[in-house]
């Protein structure tokens, strides 16, 4: 019985010297929150949740809000019903971010509880990563520190003084003060993203340009735009409604404060994120807003290339 019980505490010691960390262990813990949204948020934190765990890097939990208002126009006493009942379940949600090494939003909706903007902001500034995903940048005009992080934004009444629209032109960034409203797409097309940074390690060894999947291309997102790097952009043909005959951010990155934060702007709906060029900036942006670096291998070139959209669909549930 000794001998065995030596035989374990040995063995125990030796594996904690010697053994490899668990797979779990090395990975990266991140938080999806979603539960309001003007998109459908129930059919793409699931896509999320799985192109970061089949990336084998994560784990993922999702944070859900209390739900948004009724849909259509509401009178005011809708409206107040609508904050009366959701004001108890305001009251327990407090996300706890700084469990995790990064944040994905696919949230955009009601203001969150001043504690947990507090606390969403303190996380971030200390060094927290924070995804951006497509309409998570309509969320929170009026929140100028959630507008720092996001660099720019679209829609909910921004406009030319929420800062400039951020342009691609001749081979570098143009911050364009023009008036006008912030946020706008035509109707969904595929379209090829154009890599504009590929020493950034999100970027780095990535087929340049890609076919992506049937999206809607952001166009004249506006915000303050400091401390932004554009790692990619897209062409938003004139020859299409809205098109702006700009190439617009579609991929970038801002540091606020210690913080990391990746922005995408891909991403409208499962159809959307179906391309392997989509999945890996995705991944890959999650990565680095984790940890600054990139150890998920870039994809092949003809699994990212610029004439077709090769996909791979999450699996049907069972
Ligand atoms: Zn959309």
């Amino acid at each position: 019985m000794k001998t065995l019980r030596t035989f374990l505490t040995l063995g125990l010691i030796l594996c904690t010297l010697a053994c490899p960390p668990s797979r779990a262990a090395e990975k990266l813990k991140a938080l999806i929150v979603d539960g309001q949204n003007n998109h459908s948020w129930e059919t793409t934190t699931p896509v999320l949740k799985w192109i970061l765990e089949e990336s084998g890097r994560f784990t993922v939990d999702v944070s859900t809000t209390p739900p948004g208002p009724p849909k259509g126009r509401l009178s005011a006493e809708q409206k107040a019903e609508h904050e009366k009942a959701n004001a108890p379940r305001w009251a327990k949600w407090r996300p706890k971010f700084g469990d995790y090494d990064v944040v994905v939003t696919n949230y955009t909706g009601d203001r969150w509880p001043d504690e947990v903007r507090a606390a969403f902001e303190l996380y971030v500034r200390n060094g927290g990563g924070l995804v951006i995903f497509h309409a998570a940048n309509n969320a929170f005009p009026d929140w100028p520190e959630f507008n720092e992080m996001i660099g720019v934004g679209g829609w909910g009444g921004r406009n030319e003084k929420s800062g400039p629209m951020i342009r691609w032109r001749d081979g570098k960034v143009v911050r364009d003060e023009s008036p006008g409203p912030g946020g706008t797409h035509g109707p969904q097309h595929e379209f090829v993203v154009e890599i504009r940074d590929t020493e950034h390690p999100i970027t780095k060894g990535l087929p340049t340009r890609w076919l992506h999947a049937i999206d809607e291309l952001y166009s004249k997102l506006r915000g303050p735009a400091k401390n932004l790097t554009v790692l990619a952009t897209a062409y938003a043909d004139p020859s299409r409604r809205a098109g702006t005959g700009e190439h617009e951010p579609m991929l970038m990155t801002i540091a606020y404060g210690k913080g990391r934060v990746f922005h995408d702007a891909l991403g409208h709906a499962p159809a959307s994120m179906v391309d392997i060029g989509f999945q890996a900036t995705l991944a890959r942006g999650t990565e680095w807003a984790a940890t600054g670096k990139v150890t998920l291998p870039a994809p092949k070139p003809e699994e990212m290339p610029a004439d077709k959209v090769v996909k791979r669909e999450m699996p049907a549930k069972p």
